[in-house]
C-alpha cells in the first residue's frame, strides 16, 4: 500500500474553502496528491483559510482542464455518488473500497474523483471509473459536504494503513500491467468505430451500448497486453469491413 501513488482529483469545484477543506481532510490522513479539474475560483484566500496546515498541498496541487488529463496516466479510478445512477456500476462503501484502492496502490496509480457539489460527477465521468464509492448516509439527505466526503474516504485509506493487513488478491501477482484510463480511453474509441462499420452499433440510437461496454471491461480490469489483443481484432475487423465494401463495389 502507498499512499503517494493515491491521487484525489476533485472536479469543476465550485467554492474555494471546499477545496481548502480537502487539502487539510488529506493531509491529516497521510495524503499528499490533490488534482483540481477546472476548479471554479482557484487560488483563493478561502482555500487557504479552510486549509489551515496543509497549505502546501495546495500550492502542489495540479490543475487540468480535464478530467482526462487529471487521471489519463491512472491504472484504477474509482468515482464517488451520492445518488444511485442510471446504469448501476459496482458500488462499494469506503471500507471496502479503501481495501482495493490500498491494494492497487502498492505498484499502480490510483485516482478517486468528487464531483460538483451542486451536481456530482456526470454520467460520462463516471463511466471512466472501475467502481464506484457511496458513503451510506439516511435515506432522507445522502448527499455529504464535499471535503466531508473526501474525509472519511481518506480516513478508511489511514485505517488499513494503520491495521496494515491487506487482502491478498489474485491482481496484486498479475503479470502485466494494467492499461492505463487514457490507453483504455483510446480503444474505446476503436471498438466503438468498429461497431459502428459492422453495424452492430447504431449511432442513431445507440441506447446504453458504450457505457455497459464500459462496465464490462472496467470490471475485468484489461491488462496493457490483453488491450493490444483486443485492439488487433478490432484492427482486423475494420479491414474485413473495407475489403467487404470493396467487394460489394466490384460486384
Ligand atoms: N447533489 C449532488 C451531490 C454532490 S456532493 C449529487 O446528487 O450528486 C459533492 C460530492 O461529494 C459528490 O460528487 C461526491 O464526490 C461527494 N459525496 C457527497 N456525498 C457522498 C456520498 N454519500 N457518497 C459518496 N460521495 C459523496
Amino acid at each position: 500500500m502507498n499512499l503517494d501513488n493515491i491521487r484525489i482529483v476533485l472536479v469543476n469545484t465550485t467554492h474555494p474553502g471546499n477545496i481548502g477543506g480537502v487539502a487539510r481532510a488529506m493531509k491529516n490522513m497521510g495524503l499528499s496528491r490533490l488534482y483540481l479539474v477546472a476548479p471554479e475560483k482557484f487560488p483563493d484566500e478561502q482555500a487557504v483559510w479552510r486549509a489551515a496546515a496543509a497549505g502546501d498541498l495546495l500550492e502542489r496541487a495540479v490543475i487540468t482542464a480535464s478530467v482526462e488529463e487529471a487521471i489519463g496516466d491512472c491504472q484504477f479510478v474509482v468515482g464517488t455518488s451520492a445518488r444511485e445512477r442510471r446504469i448501476p456500476w459496482p458500488l462499494l462503501d469506503p471500507r471496502q473500497c479503501a481495501a482495493r484502492i490500498g491494494e492497487s496502490s502498492g505498484r499502480e496509480q490510483v485516482a478517486i474523483m468528487f464531483g460538483r457539489e451542486d451536481r456530482g460527477l456526470t454520467n460520462e465521468e463516471l463511466q471512466l471509473c472501475n467502481l464506484h464509492l457511496h458513503i451510506p448516509t439516511a435515506d432522507a439527505y445522502s448527499s455529504l459536504n464535499l471535503a466531508m466526503a473526501v474525509q472519511i474516504v481518506c480516513y478508511e485509506l489511514r485505517m488499513l494503513l494503520v491495521a496494515d493487513k491487506l487482502p491478498v488478491s489474485e491482481d496484486e501477482q498479475w503479470d502485466t500491467p494494467f492499461c492505463t484510463v487514457a490507453n483504455l480511453e483510446r480503444f474505446y474509441v476503436h471498438l466503438e468505430q468498429t461497431l459502428t462499420a459492422i453495424e452492430f452499433l447504431d449511432p442513431a440510437a445507440p441506447r446504453q451500448l458504450m457505457a455497459r461496454l464500459r462496465r464490462l471491461y472496467g470490471r475485468v480490469r484489461l491488462d496493457e497486453m490483453e488491450l493490444n489483443i483486443l485492439r488487433g481484432i478490432l484492427t482486423e475487423t475494420q479491414k474485413w469491413v473495407e475489403l467487404g465494401r470493396r467487394g460489394e463495389k466490384a460486384e
